[in-house]
């Protein structure tokens, strides 16, 4: 059997024959024996999904904000839901945060466009320099903080400011498996139990503060969510961030799980489902974490102010929290809006 390398893809071609069908196969699945031709290989992925969203309620929610970086497995997870819940009548939002990383981020910001644009899902792109004035890179540079730290705690903000403004039940992220066992072996490291009990497939909301994380490709690999998205023309950005610090645990670890994977096959999904059941456990091993309000923007917080606001008031001398809800509040505005224009029309 001839095996081609196509960015650390091995793609089966030729001799192999579909486990499910016959036909000619292109990949390989090791830990399930199987070898799978493009159709049955979607639907392998998409019962993993599938799996996922009865766990959650994502099927049975009316409103979920989709996180859209331009990458491929955020790509791989709103393909997947766009049509997985068509049927469920889910209203789907897509959002993507132009962090200001340069030619990266504007990449990131057309792909992530086309990619909503595709599925016909409305698509709510938060542009940082326009909204607040300023980049990661700039707040990370005036705050002296590393731009990393600063570029999560700006992503999970918006996020769920769009989420509380939208009223959604869920905000989906394309967290995979790889990511999850790099992130859960990392608190355990630390022995942060209350760090592995946030990622759970979802966890749960707090009605006006936070809204909850689901997490689809939760049992999905990153190697195949690269093959889902190809094999569906799925449109996405390939470059890696140019912020990203050469070796940060969590790569290190994924290299680590990879390895052991290739000598035990199954090993990641073993860990997987069993993190899975026993979530429970290090939930009570866990702090109890309790939200309060920030002061300022009226959002989830530990302290009296949320990070961000502490953040940007550091950088800018105003906290700029509610000056973010605002400006979603309009766009959500302009959104039905467009929406009602448009069902007058057609009617
Ligand atoms: P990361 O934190 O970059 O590993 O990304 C994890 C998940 O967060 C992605 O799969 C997306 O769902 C979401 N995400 C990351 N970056 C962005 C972004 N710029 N805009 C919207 N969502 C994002
Ligand atoms: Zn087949
Ligand atoms: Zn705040």
């Amino acid at each position: 059997m001839r095996m081609v390398k196509s960015s650390q893809l091995y793609v089966r071609r030729a001799a192999a024959s579909c486990s499910v069908c016959g036909a000619p196969a292109v990949v390989r699945i090791s830990y399930a024996r199987l070898d799978l031709c493009t159709l049955h290989f979607r639907e392998f992925v998409e019962r993993k999904i599938a799996r996922i969203l009865k766990k959650t309620g994502l099927s049975r929610a009316r409103r979920v904000i989709v996180a859209v970086s331009g990458g491929k497995d955020s790509a791989a997870m709103l393909y997947a839901l766009a049509s997985m819940l068509k049927k469920d009548n889910v209203e789907l939002i897509g959002v993507h945060i132009n962090l200001g990383l340069g030619e990266y981020s504007e990449e990131s910001m057309k792909k992530a466009h086309e990619l909503c644009h595709r599925v016909g899902i409305p698509c709510i792109i938060v542009e940082l320099e326009k909204v607040l004035g300023v980049t990661v890179p700039e707040l990370a540079k005036r705050a002296r903080r590393p731009t990393c730290s600063v570029c999560g705690l700006v992503k999970r903000y918006i996020l769920n400011a769009v989420a509380v403004e939208a009223d959604a039940d869920y905000v989906a992220t394309g967290h995979t498996a790889d990511d999850i066992i790099a992130y859960t072996l990392k608190e355990f490291m630390f022995q942060n139990m209350d760090g592995v009990s946030k990622l759970a497939p979802s966890t749960s909301t707090v009605k006006g503060l936070a809204v909850g994380r689901v997490r689809p490709l939760y049992e999905v690999t990153e190697r195949e969510s690269l093959l889902y998205s190809l094999i569906n023309g799925i449109p996405f950005h390939h470059s890696e961030c140019p912020y990203r610090p050469r070796a940060p645990i969590e790569q290190r670890i994924k290299e680590f799980v990879n390895k052991l994977e290739e000598e035990h096959p199954g090993i990641k999904i073993t860990y997987i489902r069993r993190l899975e059941r026993n979530m429970g456990m290090y939930h009570s091993w866990g702090r109890e974490s309790s939200y309060g309000r920030c002061k300022h923007c009226g959002l989830a917080s530990s302290g009296v102010v949320c990070g961000f606001c502490r953040l940007t008031e550091k950088v800018t001398g105003k906290p700029l929290g509610e000056k973010v809800r605002a400006w979603i509040r309009g766009v959500l505005a302009s959104l039905r809006a467009e929406e009602s224009l448009m069902e007058v029309r057609g009617s």
